[in-house]
């Protein structure tokens, strides 16, 4: 092991930066691998162009003479890129992206061969999803699923594949994918939000939520990364004993960005433009060997495909420039993890950012709404919003003082507050007239001032109010933005929905006006949502207490934070919406707990294995060469090589506890494995693993790191934390 890790050391140092040509503007480069609407017009004929807009704007249903049409325009455009392939690519339950591809090469039935892409195999597919994590929803005898075209992501081509975005359904229709429910919530919240907006604007027929996301990564070196069994099993080193030198010192980040990454990021994002991903932002984090890049926002699902196809294409780019991009949201202990925070906003088709104020005071009335009710929403169902970013990688970093608490809040800042505490004064039922002058000319109209000044950023809040969007800071690296996305967007839904009940009744009822109504109705928001609102450090022992108090959930770990999911509250809140069902729901809790005891196991085996095989073997060399070393001494003192061999014998000494401690913590370990493996329900061994097993990690790490620290460099097994961290 230690020639893989000298091996791995040498190669490194001879890396040399590939050098990336700008081949004209990016602007000319844009979506050149998308079949967007240029292209639609040029290869569809005009009724199914007009089809799939209808498709996309209204979610009409495409017919199959239609997407016979579609297919053909789509096929003759691919072969004109010259693709050769075509897959649905949808988001099965793993977290991740699933295709299988299919050549458009067929034989006819007189033996001919050609390019055949029929709408049939457009619309639908039916992948052998039996190796698919379905969390108990296909029983054996209905083992079948099908992939079904989404019209509202653009299909594209990658290297020479036609990728077609798709959900993944059960044959019975149960969602097997994290697109099928996201989709369900974005036609809830465009449903609910458009009724709302309409309170303040006729015109709006549309309303979609929009999502920008952050995405943070660590570049290692290909062949270092690939030296260390923990990184290419778990995506996270297990140990290693913390470098001298972190981040203490800041210089890393937006620091100049090193050349070989800059020009992976070069080559990545004319990767990205070309398949239509807006990536606008780069810049060094935190961390040594830690990035971000952001994109600019756009329509949720398609922001969501977007992200989950960057990671893939990261993966791709960074393996051709001698590079393993981790995406694990911790993956050294002691420095920055990283996350992908979710900015989200609600839009019109009339392109009017719901959460950004206006010029005139219904605007910023209808600001407000959409302001007070997400953040009633959160305060509603905050535990669930917490579940949708449990993993357990993400365990790693919510909570532990370098990312939001796994306590939810929401940061608005004290202009703001001062605006709700303002209205929280309105006089039930009708106002005076001097009151309603009053509210729209000092506290409504004061509105974008104060936006304009609010830069008081609290980096401490998991739900901050930034301007003109919320940003919701928890979501882990790795995480499919679907699973938070279909949360909030859901919630905010279901909070619209009840908004917009009770302002008519106001109205019916007791013959109050529009503004009135809404006044009313947000002053009992504003009251009863209070507990949410937290502007002061999320990090400090003295916000746990204060939450506790408030009764604001504080669930620490994945298999707690999960629990809800399946809740009677969740139950009605997602039937009422029609985004899942209790079968669902069931299921994906189900395999969410699966996927944390697989995580959790696999660490727990590969930690084994680097003990057993690999530190105690070296421990052992080590122990070995002092006793030859103390033989030698003794033989040429006698009796008094005690004295000369002191700091030798102590040297063994120490070593021997360490080794006589890992071994037994290490087996500790294994037993508490294999009696979690025991137990009868997939929740109760997430449990087990997290309380049993999960806590040896950090103390036999302790005595791993301590060993480290004490063998001979030569002698240890593992690429070091300074020469993971500061190779470039
Ligand atoms: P920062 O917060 O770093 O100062 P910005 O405010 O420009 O930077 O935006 C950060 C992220 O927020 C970007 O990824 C951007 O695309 C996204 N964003 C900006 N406006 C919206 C919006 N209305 N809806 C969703 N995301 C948005
Ligand atoms: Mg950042």
């Amino acid at each position: 092991m230690p020639n893989t890790r000298f091996k791995a050391l040498s190669e490194s140092r001879t890396r040399v930066h590939k050098t990336i040509k700008e081949t004209g503007r990016r602007s000319e480069m844009f979506g050149k691998n998308v079949f967007n609407e240029e292209r639609m017009l040029q290869f569809l004929t005009k009724e199914a162009f007009g089809k799939v807009k209808s498709a996309i704007f209204q979610g009409n249903k495409i017919d199959r003479k239609i997407a016979d049409q579609v297919a053909e325009g789509m096929k003759a455009w691919a072969l004109s890129m010259g693709a050769t392939h075509y897959t649905h690519w949808f988001q099965p339950l793993t977290g991740s992206t699933a295709e299988k591809h299919d050549a458009f090469f067929d034989i006819l039935s007189d033996g001919r061969a050609m390019e055949k892409f029929e709408g049939g195999q457009l619309v639908q597919q039916e992948p052998d999803a039996s190796s698919f994590p379905n969390g108990g929803i296909r029983n054996t005898f209905e083992a079948r699923g099908y992939t079904a075209w989404d019209p509202t992501s653009p299909a594209f081509i990658y290297k020479t594949t036609l990728c077609i975005p798709t959900i993944f359904v059960a044959y019975t229709g149960e969602a097997l994918d994290n697109k099928a429910p996201l989709l369900r919530a974005l036609h809830a919240v465009d449903e609910a939000a458009t009724a709302v907006a309409q309170y303040f604007d006729k015109n709006v027929r549309k309303v979609h939520a929009t999502l920008g996301w952050e995405q943070e990564y660590f570049l290692l070196d290909k062949s270092l990364a690939h030296s260390r069994m923990d990184i290419v099993m778990t995506g996270r080193t297990l140990l290693g004993n913390p470098a001298a030198k972190g981040q203490q010192l800041d210089d890393h980040y937006f620091g100049v960005i090193p050349p070989r990454a800059l020009s992976f990021m070069s080559d990545l994002e004319k990767q990205c433009t070309k398949l239509g991903i807006p990536v606008k932002t780069r810049h060094n984090e935190v961390a040594p060997n830690q990035f971000e890049l952001a994109p600019v926002f756009e329509e949720a699902n398609l922001s969501v495909d977007h992200n989950l196809l960057l990671m893939d294409v990261m993966e791709e780019v960074a393996d051709k420039h001698n590079f393993t991009v981790l995406f694990h949201e911790k993956p050294f202990a002691g420095i920055n993890g990283s996350g992908k925070h979710n900015n989200w906003s609600l839009a019109t088709d009339t392109g009017v950012n719901l959460l950004s104020p206006g010029s005139t005071p219904m605007k910023n009335l209808q600001f407000l709404t959409f302001f007070i009710n997400t953040i009633k929403a959160v305060d509603t169902y905050e535990e669930l919003l917490r579940s949708s970013i449990a993993s357990a990688s993400n365990d790693h970093r919510l909570g532990a003082n370098e990312a939001p608490p796994s306590i939810i809040s929401i940061f608005i800042g004290k202009q703001l507050s001062d605006v709700l505490d303002e209205l929280e004064g309105v006089s039930k039922g009708k106002l005076s007239p001097q009151e309603k002058t009053e509210l729209k000319l000092n506290v409504v109209g004061k509105i974008p001032e104060i936006l304009l000044d609010n830069t008081d950023r609290n980096r401490t809040s998991p739900f901050a109010f930034t301007g003109n969007k919320f940003e919701m800071r928890g979501v882990g690296a790795k995480t499919n933005c679907a699973k938070p996305m279909t949360i909030l967007n859901t919630i905010v839904a279901k909070q619209l929905k009840d908004f917009k009940k009770e302002v008519d009744a106001l109205i019916d009822k007791k013959s109050l006006k529009k503004d009135e109504a809404v006044f009313n109705i947000l002053r009992e928001y504003i009251k009863t949502s209070k507990r949410i609102r937290f502007d002061g450090d999320g990090y400090g022992t003295e916000w746990q207490e204060e939450a506790r108090r408030r009764k604001l959930s504080n669930n620490k770990n994945t298999p707690e934070a999960l629990q809800v999911i399946t809740s009677k509250e969740s139950i009605a809140l997602f039937k009422t919406m029609d985004v899942m069902n209790e079968v669902e729901l069931n299921a994906h809790q189900e395999v969410e707990y699966e996927a944390y005891v697989f995580n959790v196991q696999i660490e727990g085996r590969v930690l084994g294995e680097m003990v057993y095989n690999h530190i105690i073997p070296a421990a052992l060399s080590y122990q070995n060469l002092l006793l030859e070393n103390i033989k030698g001494l003794k033989e040429v003192y006698g009796a008094a090589h005690k004295k000369v061999a002191e700091s030798q014998l102590n040297i063994l000494e120490q070593l021997g506890e360490h080794m006589m401690e890992i071994k037994k913590l290490t087996d500790e370990m294994t037993a508490a494995r294999k009696r979690a493996n025991g137990l009868s329900t997939t929740e109760r061994k997430s449990r087990a693993y997290c309380n049993n097993v999960k806590p040896y990690f950090d103390t036999i790490r302790e005595q791993s790191d301590k060993i480290e620290k004490l063998i001979s460099d030569e002698l240890w097994p593992f690429t070091k934390y300074r020469e993971l961290l500061f190779a470039k």
